[in-house]
């Protein structure tokens, strides 16, 4: 990464609280000014999101790439955007999120460029092991094996590294999905019509969002 000339950002490494604080009170400015109704009128008085969106924790994007405002999608950030059915946080993300605010579209929202995918993809993983990143290690077999199956297909369709890592990134996006969809809260809420599962690639480069896949009922 090339670094910019003039820092863009709001915080740097060199913020601190007081920094948070001003920078709190400006964007809850600003947004009031753009949506004087929001606070007031909508997310104080509850939430009714519309939207589930699981998505890696990286810092490049969020659910805003969606366009949506405050009380428009519950968020559950993973790194790459890992769904497991053993994971606690996931399954009551997903109890919590269709069960209980009836959300009617679950949205898996991978993304270019994943460090998780990168470093599978580029046989870091083994350097985690054991050591103080060991659980991150851990964590990441299930994007190493995704690697390994696809190996052959994704290097034989282009020597280019971020082709390589895009396409991954939409396996993987297409992998989570289908554990998504063999989970019984999803399962059930897809039968009975209530949500639409959708899979989406955000490329980092470009703040736009592709369909990898789309489940109805
Ligand atoms: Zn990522």
């Amino acid at each position: 990464m090339s670094p910019a000339s003039t820092n863009i950002f709001t915080l740097t490494h060199g913020s601190n609280l007081p920094d948070l604080l001003e920078s709190n009170q400006k964007w809850s400015s600003k947004t009031t000014e753009e949506h004087p109704a929001l606070f007031r009128d909508y997310n104080a008085n509850g939430q009714a999101p519309h939207t589930l969106f699981i998505g890696c924790s990286d810092s490049r994007y969020n659910e805003n790439c969606l366009g949506v405002i405050p009380g428009e999608a519950f968020t559950w950030k993973t790194i790459a955007n890992v769904v497991r059915q053993d994971d606690l946080t996931c399954r009551a993300t997903l109890e919590f999120a269709i069960n209980v605010l009836k959300v009617n579209k679950v949205v898996v929202c991978g993304h270019t460029d994943c460090g998780g995918i990168n470093t599978c993809l580029q046989h870091k993983r083994a350097s985690l092991e054991g050591g103080e990143n060991n659980h991150l290690f851990q964590y990441l077999q299930d994007l190493d094996d995704l690697y390994h199956e696809h190996k052959a297909d994704v290097f034989a369709a282009t020597d280019d590294v971020k082709t390589q890592s895009r396409l991954l990134s939409k396996l993987n996006v297409e992998r989570q999905v289908s554990k998504l969809l063999a989970i019984d809260t999803v399962k059930s809420a897809l039968a009975r019509g209530e949500i639409q599962v959708y899979g989406l690639l955000y490329d980092v480069a470009t703040g736009f969002v592709e369909q990898v896949s789309e489940t109805t009922a």
